[in-house]
């Protein structure tokens, strides 16, 4: 009989430190529901409301169709309730880490199953990840393994391998050399970031067009070995690679996808109603027209037109390379890209879906670089016009952009949306994936 995962096998991210900055981020972006055991939890710590901000209760009921259920209270800000003005946990600080509920615990940590035991991956909404700041995975290893028995608790006893592609039913071993061999790609610093996500699109999207499951371990991998050397061939360096430009319908759709990643569906943004829902609306025309100014997200993504965000703008940089590709591999080393970890998507369309994370990084770089821009322009007493430092992507506008991407990939409801797949495959089908990757990442 198969065996329960065993936190006994956990893989941790190679290149990835991580310790919580107490920057707070995280309780004021996310809700919180609890189970019974927490609910019953934080009733015995006897929380009352001279304790508690705006005197609201620990923890109210889900939603008005989800009888039984609960989540912790949040202030009118979206803030957690427990959250204290110097960003610490109140349930933390009286009654220790353990007294949390699990998903407060859990971030930006999650496991994910490989077929043999568990893989720890990190979400990049967290800044401290995104930094790689704090202590090595590998000296925390034994408080990972407690999390992992807590989390997979009610997991089933069988974890079904993954689907290799819509072509190709999955089966760990597959899997696994596919994911081997992205790595590979990826790791190979001295090709250019830029030419090493066009050359993974091309070659998995050539092998996604035969059922792989005939094969063996050692023919996948052979297989693979030849497509990828062949298309070396045909890419070779930046400077010769003949990629047509994405076609208009391409980029209509792929600005549409940037709108699904700058969403948060906060419950301060649901509780907005139809006013909220017409300016969505207002919103969503600006992303398909692409013409007016884009919506205000927070105090630095202000005012830009689309128009502008849609030029080049210069990001490529030692450390921009490092930070895109550890994302990367962060992603393809944790299995967060696929199966129930990225709405139930296969392999290779997953591993699609997590190739345009970096354009659409870039693009929303640049609206980032371009508002902090203007705002300093604007401090110097001088137009953007005539401020005289041009404009270019530097780490805080990646940073901001990965975050706000890595906050929806995999979690945002919208993104696994029907209409969301189908957009993907319709780009790979017409040829317009590698066109998409190669246009939006150029430098002015
Ligand atoms: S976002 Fe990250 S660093 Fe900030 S409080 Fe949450 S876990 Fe800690």
């Amino acid at each position: 009989m198969a065996k329960r995962p065993n936190a006994r096998l956990l893989e941790l991210p190679l290149l990835q430190n991580w310790s919580c900055h107490n920057c707070g981020g995280c309780c004021k972006k996310h809700l919180i529901e609890i189970t019974e055991a927490e609910r019953q939890r934080i009733d015995s710590q006897g929380w009352n409301a001279a304790e508690l901000p705006e005197g609201l209760p620990p923890y109210v009921p889900l939603g008005r169709t989800s009888e039984g259920r609960y989540r912790l209270s949040q202030r009118a800000d979206g803030a957690c309730v427990f959250l204290t003005d110097e960003g610490l946990c109140r349930i933390h600080a009286k009654f220790g880490e353990p007294a949390k509920p699990l998903p407060c615990r859990l971030y930006p940590y999650v496991f994910h199953p490989t077929g043999k035991g568990l893989v720890v991956g990190l979400r990049y909404s967290c800044p401290s990840v995104i930094r790689n700041a704090g202590r090595d995975l590998v000296s925390q290893q034994d408080d990972l393994k407690q999390l992992a028995q807590e989390t997979i608790a009610d997991w089933p006893e069988e974890i079904p391998a993954p689907r290799l592609s819509d072509r190709s039913p999955g089966a760990w071993p597959l899997v696994d050399v596919l994911i081997a061999a992205l790595l590979d790609e990826l790791q190979q610093r001295d090709v250019p970031l830029r030419l090493r996500l066009v050359r993974m699109a091309a070659w998995t999207e050539l092998i996604s067009t035969t059922n792989l499951t005939d094969l063996t371990v050692a023919q996948l991998r052979e297989t693979i070995r030849v497509v990828r050397e062949t298309v070396a061939q045909l890419l070779p360096d930046e400077q010769t690679v003949m990629v047509a430009p994405a076609d208009r319908l391409t980029l209509v759709g792929f600005t549409q996808l940037v709108a699904y990643y700058t969403r948060e569906d906060t419950i301060v943004d649901q509780s907005k109603g139809w006013a909220g829902r017409w300016k969505l609306l207002q919103d969503i025309l600006v992303y398909t027209f692409r013409r007016g100014r884009l919506p205000d997200l927070a105090t630095d993504w202000k005012g830009i037109p689309i128009r502008d965000v849609e030029q080049a703008l210069p990001w490529k940089t030692p450390a921009a390379d490092e930070l895109l590709t550890r994302y990367v591999v962060t992603k393809l080393q944790s299995r967060a890209f696929f199966g129930p970890a990225y709405y139930h998507e296969p392999v290779i369309e997953g591993f699609w879906s997590l190739l345009l994370t970096i354009p659409v990084t870039i693009w929303l770089a640049r609206w980032h670089a371009l508002a902090r821009w203007q705002t300093q322009a604007r401090r110097q007493n001088a137009g953007p016009d005539i401020t005289s430092e041009p404009c270019s992507i530097q780490a805080v506008d990646l940073e901001a952009a990965l975050a706000r991407v890595d906050h929806n990939h995999g979690y945002s409801q919208a993104l696994g949306m029907r209409s969301v797949k189908s957009r993907l495959r319709s780009f790979v089908r017409r040829d317009q994936l590698t066109s998409l990757i190669w246009d939006i990442t150029r430098e002015s």
